[in-house]
């Protein structure tokens, strides 16, 4: 696999990172879990002056199968590198502690992951580092408030929950124009859907136990971006703050990845099927689904999405009835948090619950989210069952809600 750019996705998701082991010949990867690696004589104990990546020392440095899995991200987002981490917040938190300081400025979209919301909100403030939550959907909105002490804009496309859409390309340039660097959350688009580094962004963050590691037995993250950035953020933060993924792990998510293409189309065809069905039933106030007209940004999604993703929202007539009665009757979905795993999840996520605990908004940020999501959506993970199943399922359950 040493030219990643003559391959398809699905080649690239298989091969890339996984060369037969040299000396057993084995085909598939090893898993190794060794902490502590054999060194040289003129081994160097410093992190800084680590020549080469593949030079293994310690695991919370380097670990070969955990390299591999960077390896084989990379080369699914087009990025010249990655790095691996426990989960996707530590992904998340080691950036921003990365390339903000005391005195910096940030913005970030007012609908972000939860606990960024409530880090951005309750913990930077702390460091002395200012962050304003905009509605990024209006890419005006992040130069409106860009000052001279802005690093970092931060995007979540589509948003968790809301499902709103952000214009890479427009946000990067918006950002670079201020000076500052454009980093792109891809959770729930994934690099089957956009590929942010190639529209300008400069760091793309995965939450690796979505969609990425795909069937919910491991957590993980990752920062995508260039060789040059990203040895930075390896050496001088990621491996210091300690919040590395375990090698076991590493090794499931490889081994979810090999399936990824394949698993994004069927979680897209069900979505929609899902979706489409939802916005016919006589219980359902709205869906959100950017393969769905009805989006309110369904022309950009078109434009940057190339699969919709499994993710979509619904609102029901009668939702906190609703939400006992799912949680008690569906007999496939399992009413849960998280996404992007093969088996379905349904989750309630009430507004007022949301904006009192995660969400500190303006007025005017209320009075959007209640737009979208009036008193509370259904976040639906659309998995890779029998689409008809998935139908049946919430069918016989929504005859019960009364
Ligand atoms: C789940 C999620 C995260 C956090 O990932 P963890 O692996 O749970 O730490 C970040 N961003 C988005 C969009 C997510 O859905």
């Amino acid at each position: 696999m040493s030219d990643k750019n003559q391959y398809g996705m699905r080649t690239v998701a298989i091969h890339a990172g996984e060369e037969p082991d040299p000396v057993s010949g084995a085909s598939s990867p090893n898993l190794v879990m060794s902490t502590t690696f054999v060194a040289d004589a003129d081994a160097t104990f410093s992190a800084e002056a680590m020549e080469d990546e593949t030079c293994w020392i310690y695991t919370r440095w380097g670990n070969p199968t955990v390299h591999q899995l960077e390896t084989k991200l990379a080369a699914l987002e087009g990025a010249e590198t990655a790095v691996a981490f426990g989960s996707g917040m530590a992904a998340l938190f080691t950036l921003l502690i990365h390339t903000l300081k005391s005195g910096d400025h940030a913005v970030i979209s007012d609908v972000a992951y939860a606990a960024l919301s409530e880090t951005a909100n309750e913990m930077f403030p702390q460091f002395g580092i200012s962050i304003t939550r905009v509605d990024t959907s209006d890419p005006e909105n992040i130069r409106r408030v860009l000052t001279p002490r802005t690093r970092l804009v931060h995007i979540e496309t589509p948003s968790n929950p809301l499902l709103r859409i952000t214009d890479i390309a427009a946000s990067a340039e918006v950002a670079h124009q201020g000076g500052a660097l454009l980093s792109v959350d891809s959770t729930f688009a994934t690099p089957a859907a956009t590929r942010p580094l190639e529209l300008g962004a400069d760091f793309v963050v995965h939450s690796l136990t979505k969609y990425l590691g795909g069937h919910g037995d491991a957590l993980g993250g990752a920062i995508l971006g260039s060789e040059e950035r990203l040895r930075d953020v390896r050496r001088k933060t990621a491996i210091r703050a300690g919040g590395v993924l375990s090698p076991f792990n590493a090794w499931l998510i490889l081994r979810g990845l090999a399936t990824f293409p394949l698993r994004m189309r069927a979680h897209g065809d069900n979505a929609l099927k899902v979706a489409s069905w939802l916005e016919g039933h006589p219980a359902v106030k709205r869906v959100i689904y950017p393969g769905l007209p009805s989006h309110p940004q369904y022309e950009l999604a078109r434009r940057q999405m190339k699969n919709f993703s499994g993710m979509l929202t619904v609102q029901l007539h009668k939702n906190a009835a609703a939400a006992r009665t799912l949680a008690e009757h569906l007999k496939i979905i399992h009413y849960a948090v998280s996404l992007g795993h093969h088996r379905s999840l349904i989750f309630y996520l009430g507004t007022d619950d949301l904006l009192q605990t995660t969400f500190k908004l303006t007025e005017e940020q209320l009075k959007s989210w209640r737009r979208y999501a009036g008193d509370g959506v259904f976040r639906f993970s659309a998995g890779l069952e029998d689409p008809e199943d998935l139908i049946a399922d919430l069918e016989q359950a929504f005859a019960r809600i009364n």
